[in-house]
């Protein structure tokens, strides 16, 4: 059995193409003729199939009625449609749900999806610093983003994360990723996806590059390549590739200002420092109007200087960005601290009043009830 999802369009067409071709080929005038027949009739029906499952969201050969009965009997022997069984799934009070899949082998992995207010969008380098206002209950949503795992565990061990700590299980295979999509957009209107859960993408490239193609296939998942970002901590030459590769959105994890601060957290860093990674996104193909994310995240009393703003500001002049301050999670076991409300602003401000597009990040809270009930309904999400 071949998992569905780990399909591009073009892959199935190719599979699809011995079925039926006998009939072609007697009716053709040529052998010629008959080729270009069964790959155009293989093509077709690969669309057809690519619309039922993601854009009809339906699951059942049989129901797809537009498909002769020889094709619908190959593809229930031939083609599984993955559908990983959800653990849990737990929603806080702003909205955001978090899902966690079993996989095959039992191993799970957590996808996120993060509703965002349209107030936040509003917010760029001339509006006055501002915390990222929460999803209020009554507040129009303009953007449900799905955070994507790639990997069980990831290999490259940052101090202060908790999937780091864990180390690397293994890659997920591109039917793994797709599903994940799939299953959530089943239940609400994505707008985006951003692989920022668990794993390093770049270090499961081929998967990751696959998964995207399907996600941007417009007869399939159909995202915009501005709306799909890999978030990685900076492995240059899969950087390099990636770009040469797939258009889509790129986030990068910075963290800090100096190689040696960097080092201290993110072990690749001593492979790939910091001028090798600005130089890779400086030569990274953006389009047009499409900027390059940087995560930072704020460590109490470790990154979180004015003198951390001013180095930061300097790196990454020149390069159309955005960044995204994420104030640290404080975890069990975390020797970092979260920083204070009042030098997160601090940070914030300094980079706005360089002109740069800084928002921040916060951890969701758990006070708006109000907004729970709301966007149940809007993602439609059934009681497991
Ligand atoms: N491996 C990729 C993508 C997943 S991590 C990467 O590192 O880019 C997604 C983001 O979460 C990264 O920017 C990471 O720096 C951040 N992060 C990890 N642990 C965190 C924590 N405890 N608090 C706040 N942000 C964290
Ligand atoms: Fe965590 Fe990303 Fe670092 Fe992996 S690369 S340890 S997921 S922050």
């Amino acid at each position: 059995m071949i998992y569905f999802q780990s399909l591009t369009q073009s892959e199935l067409a190719d599979l699809l193409r011995p079925i039926g071709r006998a009939k072609i080929e007697r009716q053709a005038v040529s052998p010629e003729d008959a080729e270009k027949k069964i790959a155009q009739r293989a093509r077709y029906r690969a669309k057809q199939i690519f619309h039922w499952v993601y854009q009809r969201f339906t699951f059942d050969w049989d129901l797809m009625t537009d498909l002769s009965k020889e094709l619908r009997e190959w593809l229930k022997v031939n083609i599984e449609l993955y559908r990983p069984p959800v653990l849990e799934r737990r929603q806080a009070d702003d909205g955001t749900v978090k899902f966690v899949w079993e996989l095959t082998d039992s191993k799970t992995v957590e996808s996120v999806i993060i509703p965002v207010a349209a107030r936040e969008l509003e917010l760029d380098s001339e509006t006055q610093p501002e915390t990222q206002p929460r999803f209020q209950g009554d507040a129009e949503w303009s953007r449900l983003t799905a955070c994507i795992s790639s990997q069980v565990g990831c290999a490259m061990g940052c101090k202060f994360c908790l999937t780091g700590i864990q180390g690397l299980d293994r890659n997920l295979e591109v039917h793994e990723i797709i599903a994940q999509v799939l299953e959530m957009r089943v239940l609400a209107p994505l707008t985006n996806i951003v692989f920022m859960g668990m794993g390093e993408p770049l270090h499961n490239l081929e998967n990751v590059i696959k998964a995207s193609q399907i996600l941007l296939d417009q007869d399939g998942l159909n995202f915009s390549k501005r709306k799909v970002t890999v978030s990685t901590s900076g492995l240059v030459p899969a950087i390099e590739e990636l770009g040469r590769r797939i258009d889509i959105s790129l986030a990068i994890s910075l963290n800090a200002t100096t190689d040696e601060q960097r080092t201290e957290i993110m072990p690749v860093n001593k492979k790939w420092n910091i001028e090798a990674l600005m130089a890779a996104c400086r030569k990274f193909p953006l389009g047009s109007h499409r900027r390059i994310t940087f995560e930072y995240v704020l460590l109490g009393g470790f990154n979180d200087s004015l003198e951390d703003a001013a180095r930061l500001t300097d790196w990454i002049r020149g390069i159309p960005c955005k960044i995204n301050l994420i104030p640290f999670n404080e975890h069990e076991g975390s020797v970092y601290r979260q920083p204070s409300e009042q030098r997160v602003t601090a940070f914030q401000k300094y980079l706005v009043d360089h002109g740069l597009t800084a928002l921040i990040r916060v951890s969701r809270g758990a006070e708006i009830l109000a907004a729970c009930g709301q966007l149940r309904s809007l993602l439609k999400l059934q009681s497991v």
